[in-house]
């Protein structure tokens, strides 16, 4: 478990290092304003940059919630059975909160349910012609 909260706490790091560097350079870009030629690409790195900054942070408070799971001992435990979820899942994707039997019954069913809205959606256009 030690060697779970190592990588999560160096992923968080390379995070928080990675939003601090974005935004020191959207300060940049802001003073470099004045001169509106290529403004435009400008404009859209910025967006790019906002889009990636969103991900980072939803990411950073994915990290910080497991990292508080593994302060409270709810870390490792599946979220809807409170079976043990096994290491070498954590390993491989540290901020599941399910097992891997819950999640893919959750993703069958996520797809049965796409399945049932489509089949509504047939029926309704056939009944309206
Ligand atoms: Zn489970």
């Amino acid at each position: 478990m030690e060697e779970i909260k190592r990588l999560l706490l160096e992923e968080k790091a390379a995070l928080l290092e990675n939003i601090r560097e974005k935004t020191g350079n959207q300060n940049k870009l802001q003073n470099d304003i004045g001169d509106a030629i290529d403004s435009s690409v400008e404009e859209q790195d910025r967006e790019l940059d906002l889009l990636l900054q969103d991900r980072d942070q939803a990411r950073l408070k994915g990290i910080e919630n497991a990292l508080q799971r593994m302060a409270s001992d709810d870390f490792g435990y599946c979220d809807e059975c409170g079976e043990n979820i096994s290491k070498k899942r954590l390993m491989a994707v540290p901020l599941t909160s399910m097992c891997i039997n819950c999640q893919s019954i959750e993703e069958r069913n996520r797809l049965a349910q796409n399945a049932f809205s489509r089949a509504d959606y047939t029926s309704q256009v056939l009944s309206d012609e």
